[in-house]
């Protein structure tokens, strides 16, 4: 049989963890990585933490060109795809070009949501490495940023602004940051966090009005109004489906896959921020986790390279708020009626929270305990049942509960 070539459409995380995942299971056709930024894959969280503070390149790229030259995996950058055609199941550019392909990985990702007329040189909306640098030009002393939105990337905007030196002020709906997205203990760890290190927080009032200008933009909520020299507006993103959609395959909430990543069309899959997947725990869903996106990436590179594999893995993710780092583990499946057990201290930043169900892990999150969530990670795994006494008491080791069941079993 003769070699099949493999394209992916879109150069960010889901193509460089796929072109390594090929070549570790032993694909041996060419892979050929599209994308329309000027650069090659990057490591995107880095945006709105250490590339916005310092603008350096330590861990910024995904894929060298050695290991790519080594690997033969073909880097195009610059190159805007406008569709895959289903029945020759080549890849076409914009330019007009055509890319041969047996298999098509679709990773166009997810750009910003944006309010409709809220735009400008004083605007700031963070996707792209261009972006990141942009806004960091504007991060000094002296300055008052704005940003609108505090869930995780505006959070970390914020604390990445304030320790540039600039003055930072966070306009949110909700009363407490990260709360829907962590639970409300958490939610008050860190907004007491970005309280205490000075930022404005103006939390849990609606904005009536913003008004861009040339000197700056102005915030108008029911309290009065605010006007800051730079706006970062984090509200959230949209799927990239452009190319999805002209290309006649199946979109909902992203571009709809099965549990292995396979789309509407043969051949042609899709994952990462762009993909709602068909998780085997969580039903179809679309998450925007660099290690969702990667494992999904792994899971379609098995397949292909003929063992199929599902991305089933309870989702994770970080975030990193000045240095305190916060995980997550399985937040997705969580359920109002889950009883929440809390190890450690939450308040002083050094603690878990666990959500469980009918004596059983679900998911936890934790803030500067990332040790934690891999034990929980396993409880899950192998399902061992736990109660909240045990998981509370920090006198007993995690890792004990696992050993326990192994004596059970036993
Ligand atoms: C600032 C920032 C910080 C983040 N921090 C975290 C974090 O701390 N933890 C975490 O888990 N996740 C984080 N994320 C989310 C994470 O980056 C995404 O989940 C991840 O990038 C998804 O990978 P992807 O390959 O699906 O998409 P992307 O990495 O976005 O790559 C998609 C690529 O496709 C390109 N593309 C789009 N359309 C076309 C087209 N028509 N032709 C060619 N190319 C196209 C895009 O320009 C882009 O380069 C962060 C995201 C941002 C923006």
């Amino acid at each position: 049989m003769s070699e099949q070539t493999l394209v992916v459409v879109g150069a960010g995380h889901v193509a460089a963890a796929t072109a390594r995942a090929l070549r570790r299971r032993g694909f041996a056709g060419p892979v050929v990585v599209v994308g329309d930024e000027p650069v090659g894959p990057y490591q995107r969280p880095h945006l709105s933490k250490e590339r916005l503070t310092s603008g350096g390149e330590d861990g910024l790229w995904l894929l060298a060109p050695a290991w790519c030259e080594a690997n033969e995996v073909t880097l195009r950058t610059s190159s805007p795809v406008d569709r895959i055609d289903a029945g020759t199941g080549s890849v076409l550019l914009a330019d007009g070009a055509a890319i041969a392909a047996d298999v098509v990985v679709l990773a166009t990702g997810g750009r910003p949501r944006r309010l409709a007329g809220l735009e400008g040189e004083r605007v700031h909306h963070i996707r792209t490495l261009a972006d990141s640098d942009r806004l960091r030009e504007c991060l000094a002393a002296g300055r008052r940023i704005g940003v609108l939105g505090g869930g995780f990337l505006g959070s970390e905007i914020a604390a990445a602004a304030l320790s540039a030196g600039a003055e930072v002020v966070v306009f949110d709906r909700d009363p407490v940051l990260l709360a829907r997205a962590l639970g409300p203990d958490i939610g008050a760890a860190l907004t007491g966090l970005h309280q205490r290190r000075g930022i404005d927080l103006r939390l849990g009032g609606a904005i009536t009005e913003i008004r861009p200008g040339t000197d700056g933009v102005t915030v108008v909520t029911l309290d009065g109004s605010e006007t800051v020299d730079d706006l970062v507006v984090c509200i959230g993103i949209e799927p990239s489906t452009e190319v999805a959609v002209r290309s006649g395959l199946v979109v909902g909430n992203g571009v709809e896959v099965d549990a292995h990543g396979r789309t509407s069309v043969p051949n042609v899959f899709a994952a990462g921020d762009v993909a709602a997947h068909d998780h085997p725990l969580y039903g179809r869903v679309r998450v925007e986790h660099v290690d969702v996106a990667q494992r999904q990436a792994a899971a379609i590179a098995a397949t292909v390279a003929g063992r199929p594999s599902v991305a089933g893995d309870a989702h994770w993710f970080w975030t990193d708020q000045y240095h305190v780092n916060v995980q997550g583990l399985g937040l997705t499946g969580r359920r109002a009626t889950d009883s929440v057990v809390t190890r450690g201290s939450l308040a002083d930043l050094d603690g878990t929270a666990f959500w469980l169900r009918d004596g059983r892990l679900v998911g936890g999150a934790s803030i500067e305990r990332g040790e934690d969530l891999s034990v929980a990670r396993e409880l899950m795994d192998l399902e061992i049942p736990v109660n909240a006494e045990q998981l509370a008491d920090e006198s007993i080791e995690l890792e004990e509960l696992l050993e326990q069941e192994e004596v059970t079993v036993r």
